[in-house]
């Protein structure tokens, strides 16, 4: 067995006890009536764990990494002959752009600097002059810096212009904000492993059962193909697939632990507070967030790599100490550090974790 290793990398995350147990707790049939029963118990809770809002909406559960629900709701979803705004400020972006192509179905791509917001008089100048968009796509939080997007602004020029909103919402669902109803979402992809706190291999997509319920001619996918799930999902809790078993057990017990321990807004205002004893600690050894800090999301920052130390020797040092932290990525992959607070993470694994950076980086400092 492996030892206590903390991961601060965005997902997977540190399980808890009762999650991990779930994944051992013996084998299953998903033909069988308990595994159905199961499939529906998950299925309302993913759609609970924001109780005020999506009463429009139902989730569809699905094998795979977060990328397989984007996927699929952009697979399914999006229309062959009018075109999908991508609205991008990162890695996440890029990629749904880039999944719509793979498709084939024509895209229209605004892409904003890494390090900025996304510019909502540029959305907006844009969906007026291109009145051939049909749907609008972008990511709640992009990790890529750890910039929680403005997507109540954009959601709220979605509603104007009467464009519905495809949201990859896989690293803030359960811990941020999220209004599916204000945000004209049609709708958002999540997944088990980041701040639900399961195991990786379930991914789910929230999606208006109205979409799902219709007869829409553009699927560009046989395995993605959300309306197949959720018809048989809806009325007997079988998939038309073999579901990922095992982590669908472990999924329930991590909703029921965030029912639990408050909700999304306690967990939210844990992650913060993680996030910013990380800051303070890192502000102590010279090292500076790559972005204003009010611009970043609770579950993940982004630091400047001090120029005495590379990445890699960052990395492995912390590695030495069964600490694992992020790089960047793309144009940012030399550059910076990350750090995110999910998971079953105690006050002591945070002093450990603190003591670790200073250890790293104190020495660093000319
Ligand atoms: C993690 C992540 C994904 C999905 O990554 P997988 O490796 O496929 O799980 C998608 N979007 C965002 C914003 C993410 O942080």
């Amino acid at each position: 067995m492996r030892g206590r290793t903390l991961l601060l990398n965005p997902g997977p995350v540190v399980l808890s006890d009762r999650v991990r147990a779930a994944l051992a707790a013996g084998d299953a049939c998903h033909r069988e009536p308990e595994f159905a029963a199961l499939t529906k118990e998950v299925l309302g809770r993913l759609r609970d764990v924001y109780p005020h809002s999506g009463r429009l909406h139902a989730a569809v559960l699905l094998a795979g990494s977060g990328t397989c629900a984007v996927e699929a709701m952009l697979a399914t979803l999006t229309p062959r002959d009018r075109i999908t705004l991508v609205v991008s400020n990162g890695v996440y972006g890029d990629r749904m752009a880039a999944m719509l192509r793979a498709h084939g179905k024509p895209v229209s791509e605004l892409s904003f600097p890494w390090l900025e917001g996304i510019d909502l008089e540029a959305v907006e100048a844009r969906l007026q002059e291109e009145p051939a968009i049909s749907y609008v796509a972008s990511v709640h939080h992009e990790t890529t810096t750890g910039r929680l997007n403005d997507i109540a602004g954009l959601g709220r020029l979605c509603r104007t212009y009467d464009r519905p909103l495809l949201l990859d919402a896989v690293s803030s669902f359960g811990a941020e904000s999220v209004d599916v109803d204000a945000w004209n979402v049609a709708a958002l992809a999540g997944t088990a492993n980041k701040c639900l706190h399961g195991a990786p291999g379930p991914c789910f997509v929230l999606a208006r059962t109205d979409l799902l319920e219709a007869d829409i001619p553009d699927v560009t996918s046989v395995y993605l193909d959300l309306r197949r799930y959720y018809g048989i999902q809806r009325d007997s809790g079988y998939s038309p697939f073999t579901p990922a078993v095992n982590s669908v057990y472990a999924l329930r017990e991590a909703l029921l632990e965030l029912d639990e321990g408050g909700g999304w807004k306690s967990r939210q205002a844990r992650y913060q507070e993680r996030s910013e004893r990380v800051t303070a600690c890192l502000r102590d050894t010279g090292v500076d967030t790559l972005l204003p800090v009010e611009s970043y999301s609770c579950v993940l920052r982004s630091y400047r790599l001090p120029q005495a130390i590379s990445y890699q020797s960052l990395h492995d040092r912390l590695r030495e100490q069964d600490i694992v932290i992020y790089g960047g990525q793309g144009d940012l992959g030399g550059d910076i550090f990350r750090v995110a607070c999910m998971g079953e993470i105690s006050d002591e694994d945070m002093n450990r974790l603190l003591r670790a950076l200073k250890d790293c980086l104190g020495r660093t400092r000319p």
